[in-house]
């Protein structure tokens, strides 16, 4: 079973939705990797080089977004897709994700029926050509 399926880090401050995803991705079959803050997701990513980023946005001291244009900049990682999980919800918020290099968005509350089809999706940029614009999941949320 183990060694199947890329290990996935997901960047998380709050306890309990590191355990939802947690949950929910093992019962797929993933490996799960976790950090609690920005600075330990990047020690993370850079020693484990996991096939999908998942990040949310509002942690303290250093923020997702930050974190996301950090990895996007180091060539070691920005090869990684980065997916941005949060809770906000304004207007413009998707274009800054965007902006700040991440690949996609999962919006809060995550929808448990939902989220393995979302992240099999964004795995799946992993190996597609960097280039192809319009095969992104952005395109049909
Ligand atoms: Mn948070």
């Amino acid at each position: 079973m183990a060694g199947d399926n890329p290990p996935i880090l997901y960047i998380e401050d709050n306890f309990e939705n590191r355990v939802l995803v947690r949950r929910i991705l093992q019962a797929e079959g993933y490996e799960v990797l976790e950090a609690d803050s920005a600075q330990s997701g990047l020690r993370i990513a850079q020693e484990q080089k996991p096939a999908l980023i998942m990040v949310d946005i509002n942690m303290p001291e250093l923020d997702g977004l930050t974190l996301t244009s950090m990895m996007k900049a180091d060539r070691s990682l920005s090869h990684i897709p980065i997916v941005a999980i949060t809770a906000n919800v304004m207007r413009g918020d998707r274009e800054r994700t965007l902006a700040a290099g991440c690949d996609g968005y999962i919006q809060k509350p995550i929808d448990v029926d939902l989220f393995p089809q979302q992240v099999h999706q964004f795995l799946e940029l992993t190996h597609r050509d960097s280039q192809a614009e319009g095969a992104s999941p952005w395109q049909s949320t």
